[in-house]
């Protein structure tokens, strides 16, 4: 590992001013991404800014009845808050079905907008990758392809989004704050995260800047929700294909609806025009069907990953069934 300065911030303009200059500087909380790609020698920040005494770790009710959360919140925390398990049940599923509990007990809100991928060649830095080292080629191309991206992708770049926590964000809606040395803006959570096109290592809108806050959109209410997660072992594991599902009904009949997807795209991917050919739809599984077809329509395989592609059918169809009958359930 190599040698790099340290420094502690007790403000969020003392964490900025830390990494003024220092172009390579990092933010570090709970280190789950951070310190990994340190000891990888991927990561090689000439200096880490310790960011946890910082006061971000609240979820405040806002008067319009949103939710904003500080960027320090653990996203333990943040599963189990009562008003997150009330408004956003989707976004607590997503959340406890990624990692284990100990890293869910130091992974911050902000650092899961912030994950790197799992890709192996990005992982390895004896490998080529056009995200790590800009214009070296992409090993994952024409090599071990299984984990990757089949929505999204470039023939820079297929890398999947690895946060189950950022698909559950894309359905809700949310706006993050981000506090820069000119003060704070605001960028919608759709906008966030980039596509790879031919910069795939310019992966989000973060610039000399810290994310402080996610504000969640109203919630759907009354909302029927379920995430769906396949993936090869039961827990500790990232998605081959992930599904988010929110739902609300009236006597059967879809109105609300929102579907995102996890574990198959470059980032979190939103099938809005699924979800369009959903609103209005009975809800039964001939109309699920219609829309998990609809929603991977442009999925391009690779020469490992064509598997994904039903497995995602099979997620998107029962995310939208539980979802369903949460909501049935919840009339009764
Ligand atoms: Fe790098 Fe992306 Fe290629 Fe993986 S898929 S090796 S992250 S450029």
């Amino acid at each position: 590992m190599r040698p790099f300065a340290f420094a502690r911030a007790d403000s969020v303009e003392r964490a900025l001013e830390c990494r003024r200059g220092e172009p390579t500087g990092a933010f570090v909380a709970g280190g789950t991404t951070l310190l990994d790609l340190v000891k990888l020698d991927v990561m090689r920040p000439a200096r880490v800014i310790d960011i946890n005494a910082l006061p971000l770790k609240d979820v405040e009710r806002l008067h319009d009845d949103r939710l904003r959360i500080g960027a320090l919140v653990t996203n333990t925390d943040l599963a189990y808050h009562p008003d997150v398990l009330a408004d956003h049940p989707l976004l607590s599923q997503a959340i406890l079905a990624g990692a284990s509990s100990q890293v869910r007990n130091m992974a911050t809100v902000g650092g899961n907008l912030m994950q790197r991928t799992r890709c192996p060649y990005f992982r390895d830095p004896t490998a080529a990758c056009n995200k790590r080292e800009p214009g070296s080629g992409c090993d994952a191309l024409t090599g071990v392809n299984r984990m990757h991206a089949v929505l999204g992708g470039s023939d820079r770049c297929v890398a999947v989004h690895p946060s189950d926590m950022c698909v559950a964000l894309a359905a809700i809606g949310a706006t993050l704050s981000l506090q820069g040395p000119n003060g704070e803006r605001e960028v919608d959570v759709a906008d966030f995260h980039r596509l790879p096109g031919a910069t795939p290592h310019l992966e989000h809108e973060l610039g000399d800047e810290l994310i402080v806050a996610v504000t969640l959109a109203p919630p759907l209410k009354p909302l029927g929700a379920a995430y769906v997660k396949l993936r090869d072992r039961a827990s500790y594991e990232f998605a081959l294909a992930s599904a988010g599902a929110m739902l609300s009904l009236d006597e059967d009949l879809i109105g609300e609806q929102r579907l995102p997807l996890g574990g198959v795209a470059t980032k979190p991917w939103r099938c809005h025009a699924a979800e369009a050919l959903l609103a209005g739809k009975r809800a039964d599984t001939a109309a699920f069907e219609e829309a998990a077809d609809l929603a991977l329509a442009d999925a391009a395989p690779l020469a490992h990953n064509a598997f994904k592609i039903p497995l995602a059918r099979q997620a998107i169809v029962r995310a939208l069934r539980d979802a369903a009958r949460a909501h049935r359930e919840d009339d009764t």
